[in-house]
């Protein structure tokens, strides 16, 4: 159990290509030692962009399995697993805390991890020995809905909870391979990396939420907002101003950037 004073974080993690685990770049050391500057938390809830349902969904498996949900990568990735136990008592706990928020949500019994989720977890909690619910998004809603999410959930973090937001700062598919995994950012990234920065550092929610109309090149960035939606979560929960921890880029237009608030 956290005390105030040392409560755990929340966290949004831009988690890139499915091969950080075997091509870590500058981030899988940084998340490796992020995990160890975090300690233990309790448990940890990740709302990851590669579980897009209409309402929200909570895993409830006790043993969840790790899904390899991505095609044509190298085997190594597929034989990875991240054996960390689920926790059905905080499924519930979170369904009803939404419930209260009026976002009626459900537990899914079988859903395991996928790639978003156990990713950034097996580099930052190797050990896979803290318990892990998994929240899904709804990326046909906008991102206030994920913010009321993030507060509904933030009694959590009193409970030595961590909120952990899973998708990317920018994240444009079509833009994937027309640049080198190392080097420097699109212009057109940089600028909405920087204006992320720059919102989320003077905690200007009013203009995140507005994202689409008032980031530059919104569209380009986030063609379709599945990957950006995670950040709302961590960002209601934490209720205050975050800060950028880590800032890298790859294939071009690929923010790895995360942010840690609290
Ligand atoms: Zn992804």
């Amino acid at each position: 159990m956290a005390s105030p004073s040392n409560q755990v974080p929340t966290l949004f993690v831009s988690h890139g290509a499915p091969t950080l685990p075997i091509d870590p770049g500058p981030t899988g050391p940084f998340l490796h030692d992020l995990g160890r500057r975090i300690g233990r938390p309790a448990g940890i809830v990740c709302i990851s962009a590669h579980w897009d349902t209409q309402s929200p969904r909570v895993t409830g498996a006790p043993a969840p399995q790790t899904i390899h949900d991505f095609g044509g990568f190298p085997k190594a990735l597929y034989d990875l697993r991240y054996p960390a136990p689920g926790d059905p008592a905080l499924a519930r706990l979170v369904v009803d805390l939404l419930g209260a928020a009026g976002k009626p949500a459900a537990v899914d019994p079988k859903r395991g991890l996928d790639h978003g989720a156990w990713v950034p977890l097996l580099l930052m909690f190797p050990a896979a020995d803290i318990p892990v619910v998994q929240l899904s998004v709804q990326s046909h809603l906008d991102a206030r809905h994920h913010l009321e999410i993030g507060r509904a959930l933030e009694p959590l973090r009193a409970d030595g909870i961590l909120i952990l937001g899973s998708g990317g700062a920018t994240h444009n598919l079509s833009a994937f391979g027309q640049a080198p995994v190392e080097g420097g950012a699109a212009p057109w990234a940089a600028a909405f990396d920087e204006w992320l920065r720059a919102a989320i550092e003077a905690n200007r929610v009013e203009d995140l939420l507005a994202w689409r109309e008032r980031a530059p090149d919104p569209t380009r960035n986030h063609p379709t907002p599945d990957h950006f939606m995670p950040l709302f979560a961590p960002l209601g929960a934490a209720g205050g101003p975050g800060r950028r921890i880590h800032s890298a880029f790859t294939y071009g237009s690929f923010s790895m950037a995360v942010f840690e608030w609290g």
